[in-house]
């Protein structure tokens, strides 16, 4: 077990163990930030914690506590210490490690390393600092300033090398100091505890989203159960580094705790905007739909509400009307439970997009197997629509002629008649909302028309009596109280007969 009140050669540990008021706290976990940026004690305000006094915290897990062992106007470190409560630990059984064993044991095995109480004391506790938020200095949130993070002990699975591989490609200077595993030990290339510092000159908010998402992933251990919204929270912190960083399949397998659907989703979302920009020019003096909605991430958001509703259905067999460039496909692929899908679409520039972006020529047969491409037009009956478990037509029957929407609705409802159906189109309503989008203007200009969210209530209602379905509607996107959300979504789901 790694003592660390016995490591003298750690810099970090020195420092910060002297001044520290908790110094004689065994469970006790250690970071701290450091800046340099003057007025160093500009520090407090980015992280909204006063450098006057220390302030505690609970925890679920126990206690954390922050405070500074250094204010100056030339250098300013704040430390957040956790001291981890064991008997919180053992109450809460539901922690538990992937062999099934408690986690007191866990914790209790090295309670100085930091680990996922850390990133979670860290989101708590320097929660609006690591979203870029500082209501006294929004300038400097916003500028890159030089910091250095200290962590006293972290636990790397992948030793230094892979320690320094994580943080190395962000721009960090990383020092690593082994730890030894118990006094007498000698330090051997064996050891997995370090002391580490990280040197960088980043914004405060990258720093503490790097920490959030690498302490976890060094550990390789979480203690909570990691479910869909890990993705999120992975994505909303990686946004801007992972999709490049060298090793990101490595970071989210970790992250998502080996969870290989979580990790086939969250790859598949991260690399979602890799493409060139479609091949649809924008109107002079009219912002693309896909910036107009880039802020809300509507796009995102909108694949994970249908992947959902077909999770849901139980679908496995997936038809995508009016595929595009494949993103939904993409995410439906990575659905072990999916045996087979396809993707139609009228623009072969498109489908010929979706191919390159599902890297078909790429995959093993038993995988290409299960995905077809093909050509096609929505408002024409066509053999290939049929035998489908769900359908579904994302934002795509306001690209239809209204004359012509009948035919969709009997191609669909009539013809190829799923079990499930989901179909999702912009609500005009919202347009007001969009910055740039003049009003009057619909979001695309291939848009036919943009309904309101009765319009497309009517509507659908309307298909589903008609053809024997029931219909429920999804909202999609932050939804204002007058205008409603961005986007509507209808799930449709077959009568038995
Ligand atoms: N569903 C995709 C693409 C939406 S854009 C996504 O959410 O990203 C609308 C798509 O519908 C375009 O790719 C367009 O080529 C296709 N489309 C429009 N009218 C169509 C029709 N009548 N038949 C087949 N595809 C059509």
């Amino acid at each position: 077990m790694p003592r660390a009140a016995a490591v003298g050669t750690s810099g970090v540990l020195g420092t910060a163990r002297r001044s520290n008021p908790y110094a004689d706290t065994d469970n006790a976990v250690l970071l701290t930030i450091t800046t340099t940026h003057q007025p160093a004690a500009d520090l407090g305000f980015l992280l909204a914690k006063n450098p006057a006094r220390t302030q505690s915290f609970s925890l679920s897990f126990g206690r954390a506590h922050v405070y500074y062992p250094e204010v100056t106007a030339e250098r300013c470190t704040a430390a957040l210490l956790l001291d981890l409560d064991p008997i919180e630990l053992v109450k809460h059984a539901r922690w538990k490690t992937d062999d099934g064993g408690l986690l007191t044991h866990y914790v209790n095995d090295r309670p100085y390393a930091a680990s996922s109480f850390m990133s979670t004391a860290i989101a708590r506790i320097f929660g609006s600092a690591m979203a870029g938020r500082s209501r006294e200095r929004p300038e400097l949130a916003a500028a890159e300033i030089p910091l250095e993070a200290g962590i006293a002990v972290l636990r790397s699975r992948g030793g230094v090398s892979f320690l320094k591989g994580l943080f190395e490609p962000l721009g960090y200077r990383v020092t690593v100091s082994p730890i030894a595993e118990d006094d007498e030990s000698p330090i051997t290339s064996a050891h997995t505890f370090y002391s580490v510092t990280l040197a960088c000159r980043k914004r405060l908010s990258e720093l503490l989203s790097h920490l959030y998402v690498m302490i976890p992933v060094l550990d390789d251990e979480k203690h909570y159960w990691v479910g869909d919204d890990e993705v999120d929270k992975l994505l909303a912190k990686g946004e801007t580094w992972l999709k490049t960083h060298p090793l990101r399949e490595r970071i989210t397998d970790r992250f998502l705790k080996h969870q290989r659907s979580l990790t086939r989703e969250a790859l598949a979302r991260l690399t979602d905007d890799e493409d060139p920009e479609p091949d649809t020019p924008s109107e002079a003096g009219q912002p693309r739909e896909e910036a107009l909605e880039a802020h809300v991430n509507l796009n995102d958001r909108r694949l994970q509400a249908v992947s959902n509703a077909l999770r849901d259905s139980g679908a496995k067999r997936i038809i995508d009307l009016g595929c595009g460039e494949g993103k939904l496909l993409r995410r439906i692929l990575s659905d072990p439970s999916v045996d087979r899908a396809a993707g139609v679409d009228v623009s072969v520039n498109a489908l010929e997009k979706a191919r390159q972006r599902l890297r078909l020529d790429d995959m093993p047969p038993g995988r290409r197997e299960k995905i077809t491409l093909f050509q096609g037009a929505l408002t024409y009956r066509d053999d290939r629509f049929h035998g489908w478990d769900a359908a579904c037509a994302v934002e795509v029957i306001e690209h239809i002629d209204p004359p012509r929407l009948q035919a969709f609705e009997r191609v669909v409802f009539e013809f190829a008649s799923p079990a499930t159906v989901i179909i999702t189109t912009p609500n005009i309503e919202h347009n007001a909302l969009f910055e740039g989008l003049p009003p009057g203007k619909l979001r695309h200009r291939d848009h036919r028309f943009e309904w309101t969210r009765a319009e497309f209530t009517d509507w659908a209602r309307s298909a589903a009596r008609r053809w024997n379905y029931t219909v429920r509607f999804v909202p999609i996107g932050t939804e204002d109280p007058q205008a409603g959300p961005p986007t509507q979504m209808a799930v449709f789901t077959e009568t038995a007969p």
